[in-house]
């Protein structure tokens, strides 16, 4: 009967070790959150509207909302 206890916590023992070992599978692989990529955002230089750069108009000395826009601010300077 002793031995029947010591082989029990013999295996118990071995048991505890291997599940300490072992790398937890359930857990899933630690993946830095990336949030949705954020698209810069610019000033139209001739009223200052916010917008994605994907939609801005790129002029001289900066970018505009649009096509009108960097007409007049463009004329304005006088180049
Ligand atoms: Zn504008």
């Amino acid at each position: 009967m002793k031995y029947l206890i010591l082989i029990a916590v013999v295996l118990g023992v071995l048991w505890l070790m291997r599940s300490l070992r072992k790398p937890s599978a359930a857990e899933p692989p630690q993946k830095p959150a990336t949030p949705p990529k954020q698209e810069e955002m610019v000033t139209c230089l001739q009223c200052g509207v916010h917008m994605p750069r994907s939609e801005a108009l790129p002029g001289r000395g900066g970018v505009f909302c649009g096509e009108a826009h960097r007409t007049a601010f463009e004329s304005n300077r006088g180049d």
